[in-house]
Order: C-alpha cells, then sequence, then structure tokens
C-alpha cells in the first residue's frame, strides 16, 4: 500500500483544487445533505455540471471523443475527493453518468451516442435507472414490467419502483421481460424510454427526512421504437450487469457524520465522559481506521492500473452501519429534543437527524447488506454460493408472490 500520492497524482489534484476553489465555496462546517429536487439547485446544478465539462472534468475517465478528459481511475478518485471538500450542487447527474450513459456507449448505436452523451455530459439532460420493481430488487431478474413487440414498435405496461430522480428525469434506461417462457435470466430486454411521453408516469414517494428523491413509475401503453432498444432482444441481463458494474467509484466523500463528528458533539453536550460511550467512540474510530486502510488499498490498485475487487463491498457494510449506529447515539444523547428534525432548532443543525434518515436507504441502495455480505462470502472467502432453484425454470412457472 502506498498511502502517497505519485508527483503525477498530486499535480493533479493541485490543478482540481485550484479549480475548485476558483468556482465554488469551500464546504466548511455546512452539514445537511443537499436536497436535490429544488428548482434553483437543478439550475445551480446543471450551470456546475457545463463548466465542469468544459474543462474536461465532468467525466474524467471517459474518452476525450466523448467530452471526456481520457484520464485515469485515480484522477477520477482524486477528483472525487477534491470536490467532496466544496459546496458542490451534484447529484441529478450521477445515476445517468455513472451507469445509463457508459450503457448507452456500451450498447447503443452511433446515433445513440451521438443524440445522448454530450448532452447527458454537460447536464442538459438527465437520465435514470428503472430495473427495480415491488418484487424485484436484490432479484433484479425477476421484472415483470412487460414488453411486447408490435411492428417496429414495442408496447410496455408495468410499474418501476424507487426510481432516483424519475420526477425530474428526460429519458431513462428500462429493464423489461420481453419473454416470460425463458428462464428468467435470459426473457429480458433493455431499452431507452423517453421520460417525458405520454403513458409514463413518475410517482414521487415522500420520504421521512421531507425529501422527494425517488419514485414510482407506471408504464401505460408506452410505446418505444425497436431501434431504442440496448443490445440484443433477451439479452437484458448481460445489458444490466454492465450498468451495474458501472456504479461510480465509491471512494470519494464521505456518507455523513462519523466519530470525529460525534466525538465534538459529546464533548459539547457533556457527554464524553460516560464510559458505556466512550467505549463506542472507541469501536467506530478502529472500524473507520480499518476501512480508510481498505480504501487505501483500493486507491493503490487504481493508481497502479488494477481493477479493484469484490473487497471493496465492504466499505458500503461499514459505513452505512456506522452511520446510523453513530446518529442514533447522538439523537438518544438529546433526550426528548432528539425527535425534532428542523434544522434551525436541532442540536447540529440537525445534522443527526438527517443522515439517520438517510442512513437506512443507505443500507439498501446499490445493494443491501446481505446481498453484499454475500458477495463477500462467495468471492472474496470462497464459500459456497446461494442456492438456485429458478435457474433453469421458465420464469412464467416460477412460483410468484
Ligand atoms: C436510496 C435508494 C435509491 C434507489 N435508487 C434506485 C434507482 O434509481 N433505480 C432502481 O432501479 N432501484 C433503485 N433503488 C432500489 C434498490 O436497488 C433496491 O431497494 C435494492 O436492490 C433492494 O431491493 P428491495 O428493496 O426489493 O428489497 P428485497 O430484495 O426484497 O430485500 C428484502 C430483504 O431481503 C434480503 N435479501 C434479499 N435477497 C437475499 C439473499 N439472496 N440473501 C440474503 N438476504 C436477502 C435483503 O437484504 C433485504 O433485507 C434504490 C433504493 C434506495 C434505498
Amino acid at each position: 500500500m502506498d498511502f502517497n500520492d505519485t508527483p503525477e497524482e498530486a499535480a493533479f489534484r493541485a490543478e482540481a483544487r485550484a479549480f475548485l476553489e476558483k468556482h465554488l465555496d469551500s464546504k466548511g462546517s455546512k452539514p445537511l445533505r443537499q436536497r436535490i429536487d429544488g428548482a434553483e439547485f437543478m439550475q445551480r446544478a446543471k450551470a456546475w455540471q457545463a463548466l465542469k465539462a468544459d474543462n474536461r472534468y465532468a467525466q474524467i475517465t471517459w474518452p476525450e471523443a466523448f467530452g471526456g478528459r481520457g484520464g485515469s481511475a485515480m484522477q477520477q478518485v482524486i477528483w472525487n475527493q477534491e470536490e467532496a471538500k466544496f459546496d458542490a450542487p451534484v447529484g441529478p447527474f450521477t445515476v445517468g453518468l455513472g451507469m445509463c450513459i457508459p450503457t448507452v456507449i456500451a450498447f447503443g448505436s452511433d446515433a445513440h451516442k451521438a443524440r445522448y452523451v454530450n448532452k447527458a455530459l454537460r447536464g442538459e439532460e438527465i437520465w435514470c435507472q428503472l430495473f427495480s420493481e415491488p418484487a424485484a430488487g436484490s432479484d433484479v431478474a425477476g421484472v415483470k414490467t412487460r414488453a411486447v413487440r408490435d411492428g417496429d414498435h414495442w408496447v410496455i405496461n408495468g410499474q418501476k419502483v424507487w426510481t432516483s430522480g424519475a420526477h425530474y428525469s428526460d429519458f431513462g434506461i428500462l429493464l423489461t421481460r420481453t419473454d416470460p417462457k425463458a428462464p428468467k435470466h435470459r426473457g429480458l430486454t433493455m431499452f431507452i424510454v423517453n421520460m417525458k411521453q405520454p403513458g409514463v408516469e413518475a410517482r414521487p414517494i415522500h420520504q421521512a427526512s421531507g425529501g422527494r428523491e425517488f419514485n414510482e413509475v407506471y408504464f401505460s401503453d408506452v410505446r418505444i421504437p425497436d431501434a431504442d432498444r440496448l443490445g440484443e432482444v433477451g439479452a437484458g441481463w448481460k445489458v444490466a450487469l454492465v450498468t451495474l458494474m458501472n456504479e461510480r467509484l465509491a471512494v470519494g466523500g464521505s456518507p455523513g457524520p462519523d466519530w470525529s463528528e460525534i466525538m465534538d458533539y459529546a464533548r459539547s453536550a457533556g457527554t464524553l465522559k460516560d464510559q458505556a460511550f466512550r467505549e463506542k467512540l472507541a469501536d467506530w474510530y478502529v472500524a473507520a481506521q480499518g476501512y480508510n486502510l481498505t480504501k487505501f488499498r483500493t486507491q493503490t490498485a487504481l493508481s497502479r492500473g488494477a481493477t479493484p475487487g469484490p473487497e471493496s463491498s465492504i466499505g458500503k457494510i461499514i459505513t452505512a452501519n456506522q452511520l446510523q449506529d453513530i446518529c442514533n447515539e447522538a439523537i438518544e444523547m438529546q433526550g426528548h429534543y432528539g425527535v425534532m428534525t428542523d434544522p434551525e432548532r436541532t442540536a447540529s443543525d440537525g445534522l443527526f437527524q438527517q443522515s439517520f434518515m438517510w442512513a437506512a436507504g443507505l443500507r439498501i441502495a446499490g445493494g443491501t447488506d446481505e446481498i453484499l455480505k454475500n458477495i463477500i462470502a462467495e468471492r472474496v472467502l470462497g464459500l459456497p454460493g446461494d442456492v438456485r432453484v429458478d435457474k433453469d425454470v421458465a420464469f412464467e412457472d416460477l412460483k410468484q408472490g
């Protein structure tokens, strides 16, 4: 492991930091996760994305032909780390640029690339990922949304759920079932869908935090031209795997308050002398240091041009669980006042309350704790795989419900 930047990485970090300092305010102690659904925020986010694209910071690893920098994965990590220190209006483009557009680049036609890539890179069009359904989340190959061929179009009917940003998205990538007679992984097909066309209805889900970041999405006789199919008919699972593999490099910023923030809070609240609390603090500190070293290992692999292995699944299990524990503890410390969420009236500007409500989602999004533990068990520790009873059975013959 090498904890230091190489001279080239240090030069890139300095260049990135100078650009960020010129255009953004430092994050300082601003605690709350940004709400990404307000019109003013969206305008700022689009302007920031266009500025990044003009200066080739928008997607650092993408080839220059697609508006990227042709840079390394390590440069992307450095950019993420530096941008996280500033009040950068990011969020609405993460799913599109991190997952959808790389899929369009991998499976789309030249016409698709010319039409969609640059507009997404500049933040002019926003994308969402329409995979999960009420009965298909961890087991996403179980999707039931039907696509039925009608001449040179497909007709879509069904429902998606938890679709981040669908209510403000222009396009989505949509996983559908085209052949219920095939085994579940073989009867799927992926499409590009225009989210603004008739028959597509995004209903925002109101969250306990007050935000509305994701949606139920209903498709009623939506027509998609066959030209907007990504990959072969029946090969949607292969396309979906590319989307899922492209999840952004998650080794950059921090998801919320950590051991040091609760220690500061406990000091101000006078609870640092509590022996039981100090033992918990020590556990959080040790786990955080262990995770930091794992991150350094991932970064060293990236820096040497290697691909990080399945051990990076450890990161989200540690950080999401720790975030939930730390926020829970801080809320408990606040006694009756802990139930208030208004940043104006709450200790630490509501940092612990808002992050507590976000932490549960973090433990589910992008793979639940259990699924990540399965990955670690099977692919890191070499333990036997999950039992699979559905592999060669027609989807329509599987027990549902
Ligand atoms: C913040 C957030 C944003 C999201 N954004 C999107 C999005 O933009 N697009 C999209 O398509 N989806 C999105 N999702 C959905 C997300 O992918 C799913 O919620 C996730 O995959 C889990 O699926 P599920 O909710 O159906 O739970 P289920 O899969 O039904 O799981 C229920 C429980 O069973 C456990 N479980 C399931 N299978 C196994 C197994 N094999 N072994 C052990 N335990 C198991 C799970 O760990 C969990 O505890 C988002 C979710 C969240 C929370």
